[in-house]
């Protein structure tokens, strides 16, 4: 049975949300797909700790000044007029979201409170809950999503299109597969942590969106930017999604120390523990390579009041017998966030008519080389808006789309946990050109996959999206932003524009 709507969406995050809602206010039937059933958790806005970054009116904060820090970070490949364009319209989208309910953390003034992250010259982090931001984010758009026909666990497998438009979605559903016909299709999948055998992702996380575009024909960007966040809980755990000890920790005063209690960012950046994060990432990887230790350690010992102000931080320490008010935290770097994605505008408008993205999985020229602390549900909120009401326009003078059989190449995919390891080992903070060439011949051997369920698909877009980030980062010939190359360790002023990939004819990534 074929499902109708204007416009579909791809993902029930923050992007995917704001996307819904607003492609319904603009009058559009909109049907939302999730492909984890609704619980909570199953996306990563739901953990999201530190916070969003905004310019509050009445402060001493100024769009300019925000702009600057993120371009900053961004190490000379963000797109200026989209970093303006999406940070001028943040307040109105946060200040929209708490008039639909959300909480932030307000001081005794009442006012928002405001909190510092790295990278960030400004107080300009609003968050809730203390460290649980994301869950009051996700909270508040999940009620006012209650009316969006959302159908849970419906996995999107490919995009339909008549090779000038979009014309639809082929979904794997608990009874078989089926489509979802529609003129506009947003995606909203989130990111890729689940190339990585640790990561702070959760399960869902899977590339999912940068695949299903790659095989549709749209063009990527920037997918060698992956960050990897600098502390991760150390468990001892093997692998999965692992917990994050939130950066607002340091902002509030924790240090980095080693295991031999040297400071560990001393004498390596201006802004010591608070230096961006791929700057924090690789200054512990090289402490612990250099050591032999197996992770780092967190001294929040003198931050005040620190079980009240970071509840979910201290619950996850408590968890593994550590009180962070009387004991350091082991942590480790880990795979967190895809600054690069499918190639937008700041409208969420991509390569191709109809297919819109937003959130994570989107490269809009936000985040550049290397993302900001807490602009990416910045970048979700404004940018998933703005894609539902784009989708809305797109659907109106489109009108109802008559989808054809779906005409995809046959897939191909390593073992998942094969795929993790020479990622983890090869494609990690570090790279080099042999190691990517390792990766790329391991990547090569892919056997071909006719994906039955959603397993066989993440395992898919896994392989496909990891070989476009091998194909990135061995294009790239110096380090920038998060992409750290060991074998060419200065950054390159003619290397400072993006790359952009599609699949060729035989379905490999290449630059286009
Ligand atoms: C631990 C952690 C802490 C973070 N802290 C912060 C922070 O403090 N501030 C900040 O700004 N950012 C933070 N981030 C980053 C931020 O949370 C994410 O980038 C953002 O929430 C992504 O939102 P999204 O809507 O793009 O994707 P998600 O919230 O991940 O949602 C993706 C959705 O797509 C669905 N999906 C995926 N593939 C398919 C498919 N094939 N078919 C159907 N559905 C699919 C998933 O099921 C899910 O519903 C953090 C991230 C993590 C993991």
């Amino acid at each position: 049975m074929t499902i109708r709507a204007d416009v579909v969406v791809i993902g029930v995050g923050v992007a995917g949300l704001a996307a819904g809602l607003a492609a319904q206010r603009a009058g559009r039937s909109v049907v939302v797909l999730s492909k984890t059933a609704p619980r909570r958790g199953a996306t990563a806005t739901y953990y999201a700790q530190g916070g969003v970054a905004v310019v509050l009116p009445d402060t001493d904060d100024s769009v300019a000044a925000h702009v600057a820090d993120t371009l900053a970070a961004g190490g000379g490949l963000c797109d200026a007029d989209a970093v303006t364009s999406i940070v001028a319209d943040g307040y109105r989208a946060v200040a929209d979201l708490a008039a639909a309910g959300a909480r932030f953390d307000t001081g005794p003034d009442g006012r928002w409170s405001l909190t510092r992250e790295g990278g960030h010259h400004r107080r300009r982090i609003i968050h809730a809950g203390g460290d649980a931001t994301g869950a009051e984010v996700q909270r508040a758009l999940d009620h006012a999503a209650a009316t969006l026909d959302i159908r849970a666990r419906h996995t999107a497998t490919a995009l339909l299109h008549d090779g000038a438009q979009i014309t639809g979605v082929a979904v794997l559903t608990p009874d078989g597969p089926d489509i979802v016909a529609a003129p506009s299709v947003i995606l909203a999948t989130g990111g890729l942590g689940h190339l990585y055998r640790a990561t702070t992702n959760p399960d869902a996380s899977t590339g999912d969106g940068v695949a299903l575009a790659l095989w549709a024909g749209a063009q990527a960007a920037d997918l060698e930017f992956i960050q990897f966040h600098p502390t991760m809980l150390f468990d001892g755990a093997a692998g999965g999604r692992r917990p994050l000890i939130t950066e607002a920790l340091r902002g509030e005063g924790a240090r980095l120390l080693d295991a031999d209690g040297e400071p560990i960012m001393a004498g390596i950046h201006p802004l010591g523990d608070l230096a961006p994060r791929d700057v924090v990432a690789a200054a512990i990887d090289a402490r612990l390579r250099a050591t032999g230790a197996d992770c780092a350690y967190l001294d929040a010992r003198g931050v005040a009041d620190v079980a009240r102000r970071f509840p979910t931080v201290t619950a996850l320490c408590v968890a593994i017998g550590v009180d962070p008010a009387r004991q350091l935290i082991p942590v480790t770097p880990g795979a967190h966030y895809s600054c690069g994605g499918v190639s937008t505008d700041p409208y969420g408008r991509t390569t191709m008519p109809g297919l819109f993205a937003a959130g994570e999985v989107a490269r809009t020229g936000m985040h550049g080389a290397n993302r900001l602390a807490s602009n990416s549900l910045l970048e979700g909120l404004v940018v998933g808006g703005r894609a539902g009401v784009a989708a809305a326009e797109h659907a109106l003078s489109a009108g109802p789309a008559t989808p054809g059989p779906e005409t995809s190449a046959p897939r191909a995919a390593i073992d998942r946990a094969e795929l993790q390891r020479v990622m983890s080992t090869e494609v990690s903070v570090l790279r080099d050109g042999p190691g990517l060439a390792a990766a790329a011949e391991k990547l090569d051997r892919a056997r071909p996959l006719t994906p039955r369920t959603r397993r066989d698909f993440e395992d898919a877009a896994l392989t496909t999206v990891a070989a476009a980030v091998v194909a990135a980062a061995a294009h790239r010939a110096e380090s920038r932003g998060c992409h750290h190359r060991a074998d060419f360790p200065d950054t390159d002023d003619g290397q400072a524009h993006s790359v952009p990939l599609r699949l060729d004819d035989t379905r490999d990534a290449r630059v286009a």
